[in-house]
């Protein structure tokens, strides 16, 4: 029988036992973990997001402070609000939503961060840390993908890990935590010869591309483990994963919906980076 891995659930219980440790380190510390949150321009997805973020930091009793700047704003002047932020004792993470506009660099802003408030981990002091298998804050996307295999009780020790993507927030990072996890790892993209018998070789399937419903259920292993990382909206305006739900939930030994599975775990885990700065630099962790 396949087991949906129900997403909006696991991350519903991190986020409340989030509000319980936010509770104690206000009451028994005086410490208010803040999450800043930088947008620039007016890309609508970008705005649900950082609205949702926003959402859930307050009901964690989290500190937002949100900086909405419009489309025009020069590098420098988002370079210099990062500094501020860097050197703003209330606040312990800062994110940036992106992208960005065209005319500013994602990469010297991400570098602008400070590694010891880069909540989402794509600094490349961070990006090296994974590497390495000792990050501060492992990218949310792919440390939701853990937190949601360990809340199952999946363990990918000595299994074969396939990751279709090669992303540096989403595929490559989920590559190195599963490595770190001890497990065997292959990791496709489009340039990737015979992807069908490649994804067939998986024990657990890590589906990270944005092409609504690519892999059939045919593809996939009997009692495979597939977590679908992508969502693609389709004309209709609903949503979708990489893979195909119906079919691959008959070969499945479990698997995520998309909606519903990975997403909101994404969330959940900037809150915990979050938590994790505060704690880290109070000394409680
Ligand atoms: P990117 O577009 O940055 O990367 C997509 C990857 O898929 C690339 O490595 C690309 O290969 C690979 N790819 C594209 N086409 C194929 C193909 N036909 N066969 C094999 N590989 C292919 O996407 P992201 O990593 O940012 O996001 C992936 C998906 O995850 C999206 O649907 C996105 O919406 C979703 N997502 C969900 C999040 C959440 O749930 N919270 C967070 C982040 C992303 P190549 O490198 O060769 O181009």
């Amino acid at each position: 029988m396949t087991h949906v891995i129900d997403g909006k659930r696991i991350a519903a219980d991190i986020r409340e036992s989030l509000r319980q440790e936010v509770t104690w380190l206000r009451e028994q510390h005086g410490i208010v973990p803040g999450l800043a949150v930088v947008i620039v321009g007016d890309d609508p997805a970008s705005k649900v997001y950082v609205r949702m973020k926003r959402q859930a930091c307050e009901a964690a009793g989290i500190a937002s402070f949100h900086h909405e700047l419009p489309g025009s704003t020069s590098q420098e002047a988002l370079l210099n609000l990062i500094a501020q932020l860097n050197a703003d004792p209330a606040v312990y993470g800062i994110l940036t939503q992106l992208p960005l506009p065209g005319h500013i660099s994602e990469r010297a802003v991400l570098e602008a961060i400070s590694p010891f408030k880069d909540v989402d981990g794509f600094h490349p002091y961070n990006v090296g840390m994974l590497s390495i298998g000792e990050p501060l804050f492992p990218p949310c996307t792919p440390f939701g993908v853990m937190e949601l295999l360990r809340v199952e009780g999946i363990d990918p020790r000595s299994r074969h890990v396939v990751v279709v993507g090669r992303s540096n927030i989403v595929g490559k990072p989920m590559a190195l935590l599963m490595l770190a996890a001890h497990a065997t790892v292959t990791i496709c993209h489009s340039k990737s010869a015979d992807l069908s018998a490649l994804v067939g070789a998986a024990d657990i399937l890590v589906a990270a591309v944005g092409k609504p419903r690519m892999i059939p259920g045919d593809w996939i292993r009997e009692g495979a483990v597939v977590i679908d990382v992508g969502t693609n909206r389709l004309p209709d305006g609903s949503l979708c994963g990489d893979v195909d739900f119906e079919s691959a939930r008959l070969k499945a030994s479990h698997i995520t919906p998309s909606p519903g599975g990975v997403g909101p775990m994404t969330i959940a885990m900037l809150l915990q980076n979050t938590v994790k700065s505060a704690k880290r630099r109070h000394g409680l962790s």
